[in-house]
């Protein structure tokens, strides 16, 4: 299985930034140390280009962002501060790593990921919440120019709403939009995905998991050419940003349930990290573990 990542999209970062910034490194150590099985190939991404960009999001926005133009009030809304000068190119090469990915599966395979992304908190003229574009919005427009592709889930588990997404493919009907996510948490005024399902505060496992079935089985009524995954870890009980209780294996349960029901899905799925804030920051880094060696187990299973 491909996997795209760089060290800039740690690297990229403050070390003084209020995030953890080393989550993506030590992700890929981590992972790079239990793989003996040479499951996955690493992929260094290209950069994306303004256009690619300009898919999603408005000129004016995609320019000022490239000439380090943004005001204050945006940095400060999209956080990640202080930011570093290679903060563009950061951002070029995590989008460059979500549409390589997809470029992969419309090539044939049946996952690819990037080891960063998810980042569904951007609009179409402003970032927010970590996020400065929507990979997901960028790849799905990408992917619609192809004529094979004219429907696409976007299956955000994130624990946070993937507002931006849903806002972007509001008037949409290429692009069905589903997000599980914390009543409580950010984004404190929701947007309206096609299907929005909340928990309540401390949530745990049992319901989470129920829950998820049966958004899953209604789900394969549907038809898709395309599966955007948005897998963010941040519903485990240590998150610090999540207001959720999932254990590491309940989450380990949601992925294996995921990648089950895209078996009988039948498409291809593009798998986008998202969130993971725990502290300390091991947890967010072992699940995230679990979910890539699973998906890499999946794809030995399903290709050879
Ligand atoms: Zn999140």
């Amino acid at each position: 299985m491909n996997i795209y990542y760089d060290a800039i999209y740690s690297d990229g970062l403050d070390p003084s930034a209020n995030f953890p910034v080393e989550r993506y490194l030590k992700l890929h150590e981590a992972i790079k140390y239990l793989d003996h099985q040479c499951l996955i190939r690493w992929k260094k991404p290209r950069l994306a280009s303004p256009e690619e960009l300009m898919l999603a999001h408005d000129e004016t926005y995609v320019q000022r962002f490239l000439d380090h133009d943004l005001s204050k009030s945006e940095i400060k809304r999209i956080g990640l501060s202080p930011w570093k000068r290679e903060m563009v190119e950061r951002t070029l090469r995590l989008t460059g790593g979500s549409l390589e990915a997809l470029n992969s599966v419309l090539s044939g395979d049946l996952f690819s990921a990037n080891l960063g992304g998810g980042t569904h908190h951007a609009f179409r003229g402003e970032g927010s919440g970590y996020c400065i574009f929507n990979d997901l919005a960028i790849c799905a427009e990408a992917a619609l120019r192809r004529d094979t592709i004219s429907r696409i889930l976007i299956l955000d588990l994130d624990v946070h709403q993937g507002d931006g997404t849903a806002e972007i493919f509001k008037d949409d009907q290429r692009v069905f939009t589903v997000s599980l996510h914390g009543k409580r948490n950010f984004p404190f005024k929701k947007a309206k995905s096609d299907w929005d399902v909340e928990f309540e505060r401390d949530a745990g496992d049992d319901d989470y998991i129920a829950t998820l079935e049966g958004v899953l089985n209604q789900l394969r009524g549907e038809r898709f050419d395309l599966i955007f995954f948005q897998a963010g870890v941040d519903a485990l009980a240590t998150d610090h940003l999540g207001t959720l209780a999932l254990s590491r294996s309940g989450m380990k349960i949601r992925n294996q349930k995921v990648i089950q029901w895209r078996r009988a899905m039948g498409c291809p799925m593009l798998i986008f990290m998202g969130g993971g804030y725990s502290r300390p920051i091991e947890h967010t880094v072992d699940a995230f573990c679990d979910l890539f060696m699973d998906l890499a187990g999946e794809f030995r299973d399903h290709t050879h």
